[in-house]
């Protein structure tokens, strides 16, 4: 049956891929955007769909729409964004939670919050299951992420406690893929756009650090089934690749990807950088029947093209 579907943050990376699928699936798409980090390229070719609309709007506001479902991905997500405006970026996630929820709960709509891995902080649980609490700086310099995210899915869970509006929280880990802004300055984008490039490869630490990547259309492909899931189950659930890397491994994979001869060199870490990162993904593979298919490796070469063709 054909939805009409709220996308908030609709024309950036993740939002652009899931406009298009939920489009696809033969849905009507109101995408709202207030173009902070996102981009009408990356929703330009959707535009002549006549199921697409766009909205030009700021989250820390109210709207008001008649829809089905809301997926509410409205926030910068690399570091560099997040902390340029650090009050907008919490504001963001907190203005922006209460709203879409109350929109939910006059339309009788289901909304999913995109949460984060970022809410369990540097972890000292390895991997991270949904069950743990986290290891969060309340006052650092990722705080307004962090702890934004974290009061956001606070407040989806008193509005599905309070007034039963029907929630779904998704705690997205590290995804990557065509359509990242090339000047975001999260890891993927920088090492491949440096390697093209022929500029340093900047790494920042020791470079021991790990995290899990996951290509964007396995992440596209497990939101849509924890949207499609009954009223009661609401999670928060954990997606994305368990398959962990150091980011030298990665480094090294894109040269060799790109057959770059830019230099590896090492910068210092930002403060509160976590240490190791890898979902526990047990949860997803049994309530969603979910894993991510895509190997590193081949994920890496399809956004190695998209950034060839845009550079
Ligand atoms: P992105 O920056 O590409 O997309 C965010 C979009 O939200 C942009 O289009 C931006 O313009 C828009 N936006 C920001 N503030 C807004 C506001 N106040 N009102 C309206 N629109 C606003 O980032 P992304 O990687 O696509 O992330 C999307 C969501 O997924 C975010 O909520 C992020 O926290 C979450 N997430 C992403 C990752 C990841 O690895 N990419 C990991 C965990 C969680
Ligand atoms: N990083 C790096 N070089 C870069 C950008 C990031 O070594 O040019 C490191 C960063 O310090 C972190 C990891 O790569 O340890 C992932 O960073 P990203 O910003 O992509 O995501 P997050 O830290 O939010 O997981």
């Amino acid at each position: 049956m054909k939805k009409r579907i709220l996308v908030t943050g609709g024309a950036g990376f993740i939002g652009s891929h899931l406009c298009k699928k939920l489009l696809e699936e033969g849905n009507e798409v109101l995408c709202l955007d207030n173009y902070f980090t996102g981009s009408k390229k990356n929703i330009l070719p959707l535009i002549t769909n006549p199921y697409f609309e766009v909205i030009r709007h700021d989250i820390m506001n109210p709207y008001y729409a008649e829809v089905d479902e809301i997926y509410n991905l409205a926030c910068p997500a690399s570091p560099i964004h997040y902390q340029f405006d650090p009050i907008r970026t919490i504001n963001t996630s907190v203005m922006g939670a209460i709203n879409v929820l109350g929109l939910a709960n006059r339309v009788k709509a289901k909304v999913l919050q995109a949460s984060t891995s970022e809410v369990y902080g540097d972890p000292q649980v390895h991997p991270q299951p949904e069950s743990y609490w986290g290891h969060v700086n309340p006052i650092g310099l990722r705080s307004c992420y962090d702890e934004g995210k974290r009061c956001a899915e606070t407040i989806f869970m008193d509005y599905h406690r309070q007034y039963k509006v029907k929630i779904k929280i998704i705690r997205i880990f590290n995804t990557y893929g065509p359509n990242m802004h090339p000047q975001d300055g999260r890891v993927i984008s920088n090492f491949i756009v440096q390697a093209l490039q022929g500029k340093d490869i900047t790494i920042y630490g020791t470079g021991r650090q790990t995290r899990s990547f996951q290509y964007i259309d396995d992440l596209i492909e497990g939101m849509t089934r924890m949207m499609a899931t009954g009223e009661d189950f609401i999670g928060p659930i954990n997606l994305g690749n368990p398959k962990e890397f150091t980011m030298l491994e990665l480094a090294e994979m894109v040269l060799r990807l790109t057959n770059s001869k830019s230099k590896i060199v090492f910068y210092p870490l930002p403060s509160d950088d976590p240490t190791q990162r890898k979902p526990d993904i047990s949860f997803a593979r049994k309530e969603l029947s979910w894993e991510p298919t895509i190997k590193l490796e081949d994920g890496l070469k399809e956004t190695i093209r998209y950034f060839r063709n845009i550079l």
